[in-house]
């Protein structure tokens, strides 16, 4: 991957008509940044066992110190809270506000907990909206319906998210409307913030939480790449210790603007996502997915595995005689694509494995 990215910043310095000479870097711009503290208001979000921490207050310190960050590095990059103070914002009003400013990249800040008191869950992961795991009931599904079930807290939830039930993963079908593009630049975006935040202060376990896709009602309403952060665990005394210090708030701000700068300097692409071309070529990179299914034809739409998956794509290899390979996920490293794989073998695909499409062919996934 390294040595594509003189490659690719090259190409965009000669296509871009609208790169700001003088810049730190003469890349993609991104010209507007939407930073989302989590909660807020009577809305504490989790809290310590102790009940002394509360997330709402953690979330908007890291997110103005992350904004701070930014607007120190990059000047010219316009940053937009949610919230800057502790003030109650609804949810879809967040991902709205985003996309009527609009901005280019949406980071919603949270600080995760475990139901289960007997579960030592650390460190951080990162989230885009999605619908792949939306059958799932595991752990990890039940940090989409905490983040979710805040819609509570509002008076007209009922009518406002039309049919939506936030204790039904199901219903969360309605808002599966984003843009194909749009989703894709939020794995990228995640993938490069879920790195970074691995190389900061909250390391985590051995095993890496990774990027994650989940039905997350405030970043349903995004029209931009969007990403909610899970930065770590309050219930865990390990990750207490640094969310909840001046200083860790500090070192994870820098690392999700690492992680930041990384997406916008190699992987972020230019226009506001429209349908059409925009005359911008993409260098080629090397994506990895998991593939589940391969049949001789294309599967019609009433398939099983096509109702189980609806973001399920495939690709066709005429030389195969089982051509069409159907893959769930959408990862820039091999690693995490592998942790993805691990959990689907453990679930209802044992015969899932990791593939790597480049160009739009499969190649090998450690050539
Ligand atoms: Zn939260």
């Amino acid at each position: 991957m390294k040595k594509l990215i003189p490659v690719l910043v090259g190409f965009l310095c000669i296509c871009n008509s609208h790169a700001i000479m003088g810049q730190a870097f003469s890349g993609p711009v991104l010209r507007k940044i939407v930073i989302d503290p989590g909660h807020g208001g009577r809305d504490p979000g989790a809290l310590s066992p102790d009940r002394k921490l509360r997330e709402k207050d953690i979330n908007l310190a890291v997110a103005l110190y992350l904004g701070q960050e930014i607007k120190t590095h990059y000047p010219n990059i316009d940053v937009v809270y949610t919230r800057d103070k502790d003030v109650a914002v609804d949810l879809d009003k967040r991902g709205t506000m985003a996309s009527e400013l609009h901005a280019d990249l949406f980071i919603s800040i949270h600080v995760n907990s475990a139901r289960k008191s007997t579960t030592v869950a650390v460190g951080p992961e990162t989230w885009v909206f999605g619908g792949d795991r939306s059958q799932r009931k595991d752990d990890s599904y039940d940090v989409v319906l905490k983040e979710n079930e805040v819609i509570k807290f509002e008076e007209d939830y009922k009518t406002k998210y039309e049919g939506f039930d936030p204790d039904n993963p199901q219903s969360m079908i309605v808002f599966n409307f984003q843009k194909e593009a749009i989703m894709r630049q939020s794995r990228i975006l995640g993938s490069c913030i879920q790195q970074a935040l691995r190389e900061g202060p909250l390391r985590g376990s051995a095993k890496d939480r990774g990027m994650k896709e989940g039905g997350f009602v405030v970043l349903a309403y995004c029209s931009m790449p969007a990403v909610l952060v899970e930065m770590g665990f309050i219930n865990s005394a390990t990750d207490r210790r640094i969310l909840g210090s001046a200083d860790g708030q500090k070192k994870i701000a820098k690392q999700l603007f690492l992680g930041f700068e990384n997406y916008m300097k190699t992987y972020a692409e230019n226009g506001k996502y429209k349908e059409q071309k925009i005359g911008i070529k993409k260098a080629s990179i090397t994506t990895y997915h998991v593939q589940i299914a391969a049949s001789k034809t294309v599967l019609p739409s009433t398939h099983t595995v096509l109702k189980s998956y609806p973001s399920i794509k495939h690709i066709i290899c005429e030389d195969h005689i089982y051509k069409c390979k159907y893959f769930l996920g959408d990862f820039i490293n091999a690693v995490e694509a592998q942790n993805y794989c691990d959990e689907l073998r453990a679930g209802s695909h044992p015969d899932a494995f990791v593939i790597a499409i480049k160009d739009g062919r499969l190649v090998p996934v450690n050539p």
